[in-house]
């Protein structure tokens, strides 16, 4: 009765961040592809990939299998000692990231973040430098749901209930190029934002400075595509001042913006990379944090290896590990990080004749990464009210299409429509995705 599971999830279930509406909620039965059905049948093409997740789709059989296969053969085994899939995982990250990395895995997001920070924050103590704890994020930035990761988050919406969180974050403006306070050409003004990491990292005092931690492309906080010289002025920055980057990939990597990670369009190299989410497509919970060899390797050569006083009880268990590998077969057998490229693209281009709508401000994207920021004047960019923005969603939700909502309450706008499909989305579900969006705009 779909009706008493409504009653019990509105009972029984906590939701956070949903809107507390019973009505609305979907109750997802089973997947397929892009496409979900409810418990009553009605069918929903997910333009958000779960929560940006899903990105070799759903019912993939092949994965289940996998999981299966490994968990008769051995569910469990924790990693103070070792097991095959985590070391055939590892090798294959190493050849994605195409450097020498040695990973450390956990379980969500949030802690692959956490990870990174206390390894930052050793690594100097190791190096003499036991001064260097801060960490410098951006505004609108999200890192995660734990104090420290939520204390890199720069979306005061998330956290200012949670008060006092970790000491030592430290925020800057973001590289917006649409609502950028900076002058100039798009390179000059995302070079600009960068240029405030140096400022602020010299008036915070170098030596107190541990790392930078940033996402190569704001995702959650609103899309925000910065020229491509950000991130390696942010390098440089982070050289200069002999801060560590660490680069949160968690919805950026796995072929999201059309490379295998996204800090490979800019040709730089970070010192740690958080991953997540698209690691296994969300078929069981797996995180890892990504570092680099020399920075591993200087655990070892002081003597401090065994003292990374860090577990992880489920991290990198084997079923996890094994589904990852095999999802990473499938990004690479179907192609789909380039599908991400070449059907994001047009994605874009289909959605470009909205450029003319009133509301519509600014239409961004890189890959299946695709973000709409509507406003209630293109002059003054002042942003579109709530109900414009929900009542688009909510259009589109009756029409059978899930798409996102992004931004900041806090900073005065949520208003921010994203686009994030699991990369092997077909053409025909495109074309829909464009219906359906371009006459939810034409209704306001
Ligand atoms: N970093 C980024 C960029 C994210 O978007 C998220 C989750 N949306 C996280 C970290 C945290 O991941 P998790 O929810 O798995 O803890």
């Amino acid at each position: 009765n779909t009706d008493d599971l409504s009653k019990k999830d509105e009972q029984y279930v906590w939701h956070g961040v949903k809107p507390f509406n019973p009505e609305s909620t979907i109750i997802a039965k089973e997947a397929q592809g892009a496409w979900i059905t409810d418990v009553k049948g009605n069918r929903f093409l997910d333009a958000m990939a779960g929560l940006w997740c899903v990105n070799t789709g759903y019912g993939r059989v092949e994965l289940a299998e996998v999981a299966f296969d490994q968990m008769k053969k051995m569910a469990y085994f924790p990693l103070s000692q070792s097991h095959i899939p985590a070391i055939k995982l590892a090798e294959k990250l190493n050849e994605w990231l195409e450097d020498e990395y040695v990973v450390f895995y956990s379980n969500s997001g949030s802690e692959a973040n956490e990870t990174a920070f206390k390894i930052a924050r050793q690594y100097h103590q190791q190096n003499g430098e036991s001064g260097r704890h801060k960490f410098i994020s951006r505004y609108r930035g999200y890192h995660g749901n734990s104090m420290g990761a939520l204390s890199a988050t720069g979306q005061a919406q998330r956290k200012y209930r949670y008060e006092p969180l970790t000491q030592g974050f430290i925020h800057v403006t973001p590289p917006d190029i649409y609502r950028s306070p900076y002058q100039g050409t798009l390179e000059e003004q995302s070079l600009a934002a960068a240029d405030e990491i140096d400022r602020v990292m010299t008036w915070e005092l170098s030596e107190t400075v541990a790392g930078v931690i940033m996402e190569p492309f704001i995702t959650g906080g609103g899309v925000i595509i910065p020229h491509e010289s950000y991130l390696p002025r942010v390098r440089e920055i982070c050289d200069k001042h002999q801060a560590l980057l660490i680069i949160d990939e968690v919805i950026c990597g796995f072929g999201r913006t059309g490379a295998k990670f996204a800090f490979q369009h800019s040709g730089i190299k970070p010192d740690i990379v958080t991953m997540a989410k698209g690691i296994t497509s969300g078929y069981l919970p797996l995180a890892v944090t990504a570092v680099r060899k020399e920075i591993y390797d200087s655990f070892k050569s002081s003597g401090e290896y065994d003292h990374f006083r860090h577990v992880s009880t489920f991290g990198g268990n084997p079923a996890a590990c094994a589904v990852a590998l095999k999802n990473m077969e499938i990004y690479e057998e179907e192609k789909l990080i380039e599908r991400s490229k070449a059907v994001g693209a047009v994605l874009k281009e289909k959605l470009q004749d909205l450029d003319s709508h009133p509301y519509v401000g600014h239409i961004r994207g890189i890959g299946l990464l695709i973000g709409i920021e509507l406003v209630k004047d293109k002059m003054t960019k002042q942003p579109a009210d709530a109900d414009v923005v929900n009542n688009i969603i909510s259009y589109c939700k009756g029409k059978g299409l899930i798409i996102g909502k992004n931004g900041d309450t806090v900073a005065g706008f949520n208003n921010i429509i994203a686009l994030s499909p699991p990369l092997n989305i077909t053409d025909d579900d495109v074309d829909f995705i464009v219906t359906v969006l371009k006459e939810a705009f034409a209704t306001i």
